[in-house]
């Protein structure tokens, strides 16, 4: 199974949540699919993660054999390759690999080279087995990152994955072919607001999904009553908790100090799965 843990903007304690609920459940793939600032990692302390690049296939042109023509250019729907009036160029930032124009050159004046775009971590602890990924820096696509760190995910085993923030691409990236996502929020006005494009995106993917108010208490009950008309079930609402604030400022996942709420996620789980 796999569970995204998502939300609609940073901050509402997305990542609380999915570690707090790995750590719950026992065995789990716990993914941290946000390659821009993984989280997972500083809050279970992880030390000795082995690394893998991942490479992006990226299009070299041979000047000596380019006539000029343009083909590729024209091609390109992504704005990636210049033709010049003495030279080609690539721009491999922006390029996506799609190999297009290695087949339009009637020169086959373009091959391909690999080029490190960032790197994946996997570690162990407890019952865990913990991937996160680095997007290099001045890299602007996160999701070939995103697509490399879901390839550590096990079919027959519990897969959590914590999602960026946000319902732009490196989202829907990270929760396409998610079983559940878990929509976390906070009781504000602006949780709700965020909220509630978090829940057009996982709608028009079709995706069940379900919410959980963080920091509950602060607000109002807008988002409690959003739920009811969406339909939309309230799986756990975390208090407002000076504890659970202190924890976390200390990097420690509420759970290891507040044991009451593994019950709390272990239930969570077992609601998801009868929702299934
Ligand atoms: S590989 Fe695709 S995206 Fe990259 S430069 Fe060629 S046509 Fe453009
Ligand atoms: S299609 Fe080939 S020959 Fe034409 S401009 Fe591009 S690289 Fe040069």
């Amino acid at each position: 199974m796999i569970i995204a843990v998502a939300s609609g903007k940073g901050g509402t304690g997305k990542t609380t949540v999915a570690v707090n609920l790995a750590l719950s459940v026992g065995k789990t793939n716990l993914i941290d699919c946000d390659v821009e600032e993984p989280n997972v990692p500083a809050l279970l302390s992880v030390e000795g993660a082995l690394p893998e690049s991942v490479y992006l296939p990226t299009p070299v042109v041979d000047q000596e054999k380019c006539t000029l023509c343009g083909k590729c250019a024209e091609f390109c729907q992504f704005n990636a390759i210049l033709v010049g009036k003495t030279k080609t160029i690539v721009y491999p930032e922006i390029c996506h690999s799609c190999g297009g124009c290695m087949l339009v050159c009637p020169e086959n004046a373009i091959h391909e080279e690999n080029r490190e775009v960032g790197v994946i971590y996997t570690s162990k602890l407890d019952n865990l087995t913990i991937t996160y990924g680095e997007l290099t820096i001045g890299e602007p696509m996160a999701t070939p990152i995103i697509g490399a760190v879901k390839t550590k995910i096990v079919a027959d085993e519990l897969n959590i994955l914590d999602s960026p923030p946000g319902t732009a691409c490196p989202v829907i990236e990270t929760i396409h072919g998610s079983d559940y996502v878990i929509l976390v929020t906070e009781p504000t006005p602006f949780g709700l607001h965020d909220l509630s494009m978090a829940v057009d995106v996982v709608r028009e993917l079709g995706i069940p999904h379900g919410v959980i108010i963080n920091r509950a208490g602060i607000g109002d009950e807008s988002v409690k009553d959003y739920c009811i008309a969406k339909n939309i079930p309230l799986l756990l609402e975390i208090p407002f908790d000076r504890n659970i604030a202190e924890l976390y400022s200390n990097g420690i996942p509420f759970v290891r100090e507040m044991p009451e709420y593994r019950e709390q996620f272990k239930d969570l789980l077992r609601e998801i799965e009868e929702a299934l």
